[in-house]
């Protein structure tokens, strides 16, 4: 078999062979096949797009090019959920310790910040002492202990993507949804977890940005689960504005412990709320509906919020940061960007509200950058609110001073301001099971 050949066959519009499929995974990551030939061959696929059949292969390849989690000892039902990526989406600060609170083990592997949005990792090491590196023995005797534990992915979890993804990143072939949909699922296939929840954001702070394109790809992801034998759902959800107030890594936290206290409301809450559901309805076999009624009990009786402390205490986290919020590190300085005009809020612009949380230090603009944990943004105001003249609209915090004055330069094209009130979209745009 040759590259040359696998290339030109998906150059001229034919379905690959499993064995093509195989050799080209296998033969790239261990380096035998040239970079310009695996582009050329990604390029194809970008233009030519892929069956299921080879979807299905080409996943089923990256999971097993690496280390694929067993975690058939754990003694429950495993759960696990990916969001596609968003701004101000600390959704699985909220979600896991809801559903381990009601008994599924979450075994969670998450991922850093990249570009505009945030990270669940760099979010928990803004917490005093988390430890987001166990050993395997470590990881699955907190989750069969404490019934979660999240930490950042691993080296060899299918590592055939992390080649491929880089590769896309520089070719210009990262827009492909079987491509997109294959480098998502291997590495979710590879994590272990019988059930799998996917949100999948939808607008302009998301790589996706119609309902009708985030369908296309939930229903590509949902049946390569499925085929692998896992139980599938995924949840449609906005992602135009930032979801929840706060954007930057403590912030974050803090936000995520106030609705686990049920002192916040509001989109954040209701995503968190849905996404359990659909994790309790995979995991328990009930209704979503019956797994809506038992997440909210478990967060407002508290359970989620113990939980969630027994997460943080488990993995090495100061706790009393968690019980006192001002304990948690904050940027030194802050400004407060005030309306200039009278009116509604009509659009929030996710993309470039998360580009300016980078800017204030709460991300990374060179992967080698470390993270300032108190930088953020606090949003006091949201689609739809009312705002005068001097208003208070949002207020950045930084360590370095010199920061302020681009950061607000660059958030003030981020908030439309109307005279009428905006058309209200829905915050869940469906969903696939
Ligand atoms: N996230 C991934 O892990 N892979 C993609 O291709 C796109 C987003």
């Amino acid at each position: 078999m040759r590259i040359y050949d696998i290339i030109a066959h998906k150059r001229d519009g034919l379905a690959l062979s499993d064995e093509e499929i195989a050799f080209f995974v296998r033969r790239y990551t261990d380096g035998a096949i040239e970079e310009y030939q695996a582009a050329a061959l990604l390029m194809a696929i970008y233009l030519r797009g892929m069956t299921d059949r080879e979807m299905f292969c080409l996943t089923r390849e990256m999971a097993r090019s690496g280390e694929m989690l067993d975690l058939s000892g754990l003694g429950g039902v495993t759960v696990d959920k990916h969001s596609t990526g968003g701004v101000g989406d600390k959704t699985t600060l909220i979600v896991a310790p809801i559903v381990a609170s009601l008994g599924l083990k979450v075994a969670k592997m998450s991922g850093r910040g990249l570009g505009h949005t945030g990270g669940t990792v760099d979010k928990l090491e803004s917490i005093d002492g988390f430890r987001v590196t166990l050993s395997p023995e470590e990881f699955i005797k907190t989750v069969r202990k404490t019934g979660l534990c999240v930490v950042g992915q691993s080296g060899n979890l299918a590592p055939a993507d992390k080649k491929f993804y880089a590769l896309r990143d520089a070719t210009a072939t990262v827009g492909s949804l079987p491509l997109i949909a294959s480098s998502i699922m291997s590495k979710k296939l590879a994590a272990g977890s019988q059930c799998i929840v996917l949100d999948v954001k939808c607008g302009c702070g998301a790589f996706m940005k119609t309902p009708e394109q985030a369908r296309e790809l939930a229903k590509k992801m949902v049946a390569i689960g499925r085929h692998e034998g896992r139980r599938m759902a995924a949840v449609i959800t906005d992602m135009d504005a930032p979801l929840g107030r706060c954007v930057g890594n403590s912030l974050e936290i803090a936000e995520a412990v106030r609705i686990l206290q049920g002192q916040d409301g509001g989109d954040l809450r209701e995503v968190c709320l849905t996404l359990s559901a659909y994790m309790l309805s995979l995991g328990l076999a009930i209704t979503p509906e019956q797994g809506y009624a038992m997440a909210k009990k478990a967060l407002d009786e508290g359970n989620a919020y113990r939980k969630f402390l027994e997460f943080i205490a488990a993995q090495g986290g100061d706790i009393r940061q968690i019980e006192d919020l001002s304990l948690l590190p904050k940027g030194r300085y802050s400004r407060r960007i005030l309306a200039k005009d009278e009116g509604y809020i009509t659009a929030m612009n996710a993309e470039k509200i998360g580009a300016c949380a980078v800017l204030l230090g709460a991300g990374r603009e060179k992967k080698s950058d470390a993270i300032d944990y108190g930088a953020g943004i606090y949003l006091h105001k949201k689609i739809g609110d009312f705002v005068k003249a001097g208003d208070v609209l949002a207020e950045l915090f930084t360590s370095e001073e010199c920061k302020l004055e681009s950061a607000e330069k660059e958030f003030f094209p981020t908030v439309d301001i109307g005279g009428t009130p905006p058309e209200k979209k829905p915050l869940i745009h469906g969903t696939v099971m």
